[in-house]
């Protein structure tokens, strides 16, 4: 590994510590003294066990997770349990908010097992916010929600206030804050951006969730069946379990999830605050629905005299200026277009601060040369 630091704004498969990656790598050389890399190590060995019990522990524990809840980390990602979700959890009617294309991704899935509800959308608006307040009808089984909307940079920064159970994909902002676990049926999403690698998602799940068996299910897809089999129904996904485990002690060592969000608020801020002061970068999402985790920008082709494809040139300009000073993946969503930083857990704060630097001496350098 390069000792030189890089700054990777990658929105997914994302940063994670550097301590977390080599501890990885270095079981995939051997795991834990056994002469064995972690590759080739049996998912049924004592050792592995012992690692998939610590992370699940940890992560019951840095969540404050109620001791009859289950974890399952699994196989599949966050568009797995897409499926799965409304498969287990879907009785009858359930609702949805759709704040941007993951969240209908998740909607669209549901129709196969049920009757869904559009309760809510910000799609009209080009999914600039998250909705204030959410209707819904009483007698839906939960209500479906994106916490943080990856592409758009919006986030929920509280929990839905309805009256039913809630169900969430956090892939893209777990463990940076604390959540009302118990208002929720399910707590879902992908691993790769703020708990470990790709090929990995994590799911839990309330008792009450699990009360009622819907329909007969394929195995695979019957979440009963893997908390049967404590998670082991069929190979899991062992070096990403691993890196999770490591991840989560990682989380430990620096607070627990206090000190994720005082992190997450800081680096947002600071780039926040660059956008804000800027002539030249303008944020793309509503101030009121801002995420903590996804900083998307622009440059602003108003102050361009309308002119996009200047724009869109000065932001393919900016995107190489960063690369030459060590700061990577900043290129905007394919959907959206534009700039986006995303500051995932593993995000050091020094990585938002030179981003900063970079949008300040870019901006800089453009009134010099009269571009602005
Ligand atoms: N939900 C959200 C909020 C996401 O950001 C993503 C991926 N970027 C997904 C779901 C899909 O995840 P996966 O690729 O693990 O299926």
């Amino acid at each position: 590994m390069t000792t030189q630091p890089i700054y990777n704004f990658c929105a997914g498969p994302a940063t994670l510590p550097r301590e977390v990656m080599e501890a990885t790598a270095e079981a995939c050389r051997q795991l834990e003294g056994t002469g064995l890399s972690l590759m080739e190590t049996s998912h049924r060995s004592p050792i592995f066990q012992e690692v998939l019990d610590a992370a699940r522990q940890l992560l019951r524990e840095l969540l404050h997770i109620p001791s009859d809840y289950t974890i399952l980390l699994l196989g599949g990602g966050a568009s797995m349990e897409f499926c799965r979700i409304p498969a287990n959890l879907l009785r009858r009617r359930a609702a949805y908010v759709n704040t941007g294309v993951w969240a209908a991704k998740a909607q669209h899935e549901a129709q196969h097992w049920g009757e869904v509800v559009e309760v809510a959308s910000t799609e009209r608006d080009g999914y600039d916010h998250v909705p204030s307040q959410i209707t819904v009808p009483s007698d839906v089984d939960y209500l479906h929600y994106t916490s943080n909307n990856t592409i758009y940079g919006t986030e929920f920064l509280h929990e839905p206030e309805v009256s039913v159970p809630l169900v969430s994909d956090m892939s893209s902002d777990i463990l940076s804050r604390p959540i009302q676990v118990e208002r929720h049926w399910a707590i879902y999403g992908g691993a790769q951006k703020n708990l470990s690698m790709a090929g990995l998602s994590f799911v839990i799940l309330s008792p009450e969730a699990l009360a009622e068996t819907p329909r007969p299910l394929p195995s695979i897809l019957d979440y009963r069946v893997h908390r049967a089999h404590g998670g082991l129904f069929h190979t899991p996904p062992v070096v990403p379990i691993f890196c999770a485990r490591q991840m989560l002690r990682w989380i430990k060592s620096q607070g627990g999830v206090p000190a994720m969000e005082r992190m997450a608020v800081e680096r947002s801020r600071l780039l926040y605050e660059v956008l804000d002061e800027s002539r030249m970068f303008r944020g793309m999402a509503r101030r009121d629905s801002r995420s903590r985790m996804n900083i998307s920008f622009r440059i602003d082709a108003e102050r361009l005299g309308g002119d996009t494809t200047k724009a869109a040139a000065l932001e393919a300009e900016f995107i190489d200026y960063c690369a030459e000073r060590d700061v990577v993946g900043i290129k905007g969503h394919r959907l959206v277009g534009g700039l986006r930083a995303s500051c995932y857990n593993g995000m050091p704060l020094r990585g938002a601060e030179r981003l900063a630097e970079c949008m300040r001496e870019f901006e800089s350098q453009q009134i010099r040369r009269g571009r602005l």
